[in-house]
């Protein structure tokens, strides 16, 4: 007799806070698990973390499709729990480190300078609106999308950016395209993000440009730290290596024009504090340090294992 072999979509029930999904990029439900993980979970800590700070170290389960490789959280917390609580969120702790944020922003730009001259920008997941706050600053006419209030109302406030509160699913239709679509630290937290990327080539005219950085879960730092790779986060629903970013962005019509590392500008202190979720004794003992020499507020660049990559829209979809 011959044996069918069947991979079956799991059945959720309606009470279930967990959810499971199908690999973004070919559907597959196909998987195998790469960090075996666990839904029992601090609930009310881990809805806190969906914030642009997030700070929760994942104990989900991570799994690999066996098709084309793309790893992502699954099961993971339902997409309405997680919107509301990005839609919620209060952040000062994020709007805390503007300035190393907008100084780390300028240098981004500079690197997409290459590539464009100013002109209408959209960005996904503006937070505070510190990128388009810089990008408004050499001559961009800004436009941005966020679903927490409490952020887009301070870019708003602060700033005179035009960003839209909510998801891009609901966002308006902007009467022009755009000549760059930005995403910084963004498609890594959405819930779908070939549609994501789908909306975005709609925003853009033909030739427009797309920049996007992300976790590079495939970069030699990331997998010498294994199961320990400091984005491996709640917030975090897809880890994306080159050759997943190169083929979703193929498939939603975007040409690569550039992938490099990308580096940050934050304030020491802050760094601290991520550290402290990982090692806490050393990040006590850098702290001391840190206060005693008064250099808490410096500015430093570092490199945590993201990528950025910029591509060209080359197909309408
Ligand atoms: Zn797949």
């Amino acid at each position: 007799m011959e044996v069918v072999s069947a991979v079956v979509r799991p059945q959720p029930k309606d009470d279930d806070l967990w959810e499971q999904v199908p690999c973004n990029l070919c559907g597959s439900w196909d998987v195998q698990v790469k960090y075996e993980g666990t839904t029992d979970q601090d609930m009310e800590k881990m809805l806190q973390s969906y914030s642009a700070s997030g700070n929760f170290v994942s104990k989900e389960t991570l799994v690999q499709c066996k098709h084309c490789g793309l790893v992502y959280t699954s099961p993971r917390l339902r997409q309405d729990l997680i919107l509301q609580s990005y839609t919620d969120a209060e952040d000062p702790l994020y709007v805390s480190q503007a300035e190393g944020r907008i100084r780390s922003f300028g240098r981004c730009l500079d690197a997409v300078s290459k590539y464009t001259r100013p002109g209408r920008v959209l960005d996904v997941g503006a937070a505070s609106g510190f990128f388009l706050k810089v990008a408004k600053d050499r001559g961009w006419e800004t436009y941005g999308v966020e679903p927490s209030r409490y952020l887009s109302e301070y870019g708003n406030r602060n700033y005179g950016v035009n960003i839209f509160c909510g998801t891009l699913e609901r966002a308006p239709k902007f009467e022009k395209k755009m000549d760059l679509v930005t995403l910084w630290d963004v498609l890594e937290h959405t819930f779908d993000p070939k549609d994501v990327l789908t909306r975005c080539n709609r925003y853009l005219r033909n030739g427009g440009l797309i920049v996007i950085n992300y976790p590079n879960i495939g970069n030699w730092l990331a997998r010498l730290a294994g199961k320990r790779y400091w984005f491996i986060l709640s917030v975090h629903l897809y880890y994306f290596v080159p050759k997943t970013i190169a083929r979703i962005l193929e498939e939603t019509g975007f040409e690569m024009v550039e992938e490099a590392p990308h580096y940050q500008w934050l304030e020491l202190g802050y760094l601290i504090y991520r550290l402290e979720a990982y090692v806490p004794p050393a990040a006590r003992a850098i702290r001391l340090f840190s206060r005693l020499l008064g250099m808490e507020k410096m500015l430093v660049p570092y490199f945590a294992a993201q990528t950025r990559v910029v591509a060209r829209k080359v197909k309408n979809i």
